[in-house]
């Protein structure tokens, strides 16, 4: 479980420096949870959460798929097109969804799925530069279920398969190609990383629009693997975070008295 922790946050770094000049994506362990999800919040800084129940059994390929995934959402800036997407259509929170009428939500299914397929695009490029095999990094998408913003696993796979054999066609050889050789740099400054950062309480207020929360795996109806949405993510926080104060509150005014 620690030795994950530091790979994603070395991941992290590297990426950061590749990415955001080393501007420091915010990561987030979570106990207990399975989600992971990308968003960035009011002053405009990249976040990253990490669900410990999603990556605990996770090869170290596929952790790294997941993680280069994650940053394809925030390179290319997916939160942000979430939020005009989810405007757009009118969505605060997963009902809103359900509640599209046929066509719409064909539409916007779509929409978030080609983000998906994007990022899975832009996870297999970063894993082929850090000298990584992406099919056996993206084997767990197998696992996962089908919802309305991701598409079926096994189609997420041909599409890498795909985008492997174009990529290493074209003589692959871009900016991505010089990452591994940063690998090391990258763990040496993840164990500074200071160690309040893991894991953080995951009563987060910030959090503003998470752009997926992968799907857990477990068959039940079509659309239900789809989880929480930033809207929903935020009440439950704060309604959570007023259930612990609120007491504490209440006795110390009347202590007080
Ligand atoms: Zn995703």
């Amino acid at each position: 479980m620690a030795d994950h922790s530091l790979e994603v946050l070395k991941l992290s770094v590297l990426f950061d420096n590749h990415f955001f000049n080393g501007a420091p994506t915010q990561v987030h362990f979570i106990q207990n949870s399975t989600m992971v999800g990308t968003w960035v919040d009011e002053q405009g800084a990249a976040n990253l959460s990490v669900g410990l129940d999603r990556i605990q059994f996770m090869s170290s390929d596929q952790l790294a798929f997941l993680i280069a995934h994650e940053y394809g959402h925030l390179v290319l800036k997916h939160p942000q097109k979430t939020q005009e997407i989810q405007q757009q259509y009118g969505i605060v929170s997963t009902f809103d969804e359900f509640m599209l009428s046929f066509d719409s939500k064909r539409d916007y299914s779509k929409l978030m799925r080609d983000m998906e397929l994007q990022a899975d695009l832009f996870g297999a490029k970063l894993m082929l530069g850090l000298g990584r095999d992406p099919v056996s990094g993206a084997s767990f998408l197998l696992g996962e279920t089908k919802s309305i913003q991701h598409p079926e696993g096994t189609l997420r796979l041909a599409k890498i398969k795909a985008g492997e054999s174009n990529l290493i066609a074209e003589d692959f050889s871009d900016t991505f190609s010089d990452l591994a050789m940063q690998l090391s740099d990258a763990e040496v400054l993840a164990a500074l990383v200071p160690s309040d950062t893991l894991p953080v309480d995951s009563n987060d207020s910030t959090v503003k629009a998470v752009v997926e929360s992968w799907p857990v795996a477990v068959d039940v109806g079509d659309y239900a693997g789809d989880t929480l949405y930033g809207f929903e993510v935020s009440v439950l926080l704060t309604v959570a975070v007023l259930a612990c104060a609120l007491p504490r509150w209440w006795r110390r005014t009347r202590v007080g008295q």
